[in-house]
Parts: structure tokens; sequence; C-alpha cells
């Protein structure tokens, strides 16, 4: 079995309701294991470069107003087809479109508000997880 690391984050939206618990459960039950987590309020820098690639895209603005709005918990999951599998856990950026039993389907306000983020690739998962953790912050917890 191939263990692949994803970078995951329980947005302002559902900390700020509460739904910590709650996505975590949803997270083991899919079968992940919490490797690293830890609760953060992001610098609008912090988000900005988090989120570069959007960088003049038109919800960019509300996307960093809403990710500095509130703490958020940052995590890295490990288990095995983690980078696709957590995205299908997710669903589709927009609630509207997301499949029933997903985490935004369930949990997302709209759109922007939409509760959760999951690395895209195995690209975008090393750069995710090093730009919020280092790298003995990362547990082992094979066995
Ligand atoms: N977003 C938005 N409007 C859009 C597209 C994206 O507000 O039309 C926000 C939303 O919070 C999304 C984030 O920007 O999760 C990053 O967008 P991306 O296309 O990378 O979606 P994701 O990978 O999070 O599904």
């Amino acid at each position: 079995m191939t263990l692949e690391r994803t970078f995951s984050i329980v947005k302002p939206d559902a900390v700020q309701r509460n739904l910590i618990g709650a996505i975590y459960q949803r997270i083991e039950n899919a079968g992940f294991r919490i490797v690293a987590a830890k609760m953060l309020h992001l610098t609008r820098e912090q988000a900005e470069g988090f989120y570069a690639e959007h960088q003049g895209k038109p919800f960019f603005e509300k996307l960093v107003n809403f990710m500095t709005s509130g703490p958020i918990m940052v995590q890295v999951l490990e288990g095995e087809n983690t980078i696709a599998g957590y995205r299908e856990l997710m669903g589709k950026t927009n609630p509207e479109e997301a499949a029933r039993g997903t985490l935004r389907a369930d949990y997302a306000v709209n759109h922007t508000f939409n509760s959760v983020h999951g690395s895209d690739s195995p690209e975008s998962a090393q750069r995710e997880i090093s730009y919020f953790f280092a790298a003995d912050e990362l547990c082992d917890r094979e066995d």
C-alpha cells in the first residue's frame, strides 16, 4: 500500500459553526489519518500567498476576506489515494453541484463559504503542507 498525504483546511465558516469535530469524524470515518493539525488565524499576506494561483480572478478579494475572517484548522491527512479520495469526500467547489453525502453538500453555505479545502494534486499537496507545517510537525502514524 502506498501512503499519500494531502493538505486540508476546515475553513472559517465551519469553525465558526462548531463543525470541527463533525468534519474530523467524517475524515476519520473515510479512512484517512490526521498526522498533523493546528488552529490558525491567517493574516492577509498568508491567505494571499496560499491562494496565489487565484490572484486576479473575480472572487479573489472575497476569498481572501473570507479566509482571514476567523480561525481555521489546518491538517495533513494520510492514507491510500488520499489526494483524490479527500477531494471526493469534499465534493465540488460549489455546494449546489456537490454530490449528496459530501462535506460541501452537507456543510457549505455557498460557493465561497464552502467549509473545507483539499489539495488538488501531489505538487499542490507538497507546496501546501510545507506552507503551514515544518517537517518535524508531521507524526508517523504507520502501524
Ligand atoms: N471560490 C469562489 N468562487 C468561485 C471559485 C472559487 O469563491 O467561483 C473560492 C472557494 O472558497 C474555493 C476557493 O475559492 O474553495 C478556491 O477555488 P478552487 O477553484 O481552487 O476550488 P477548490 O479546489 O477549493 O474546490
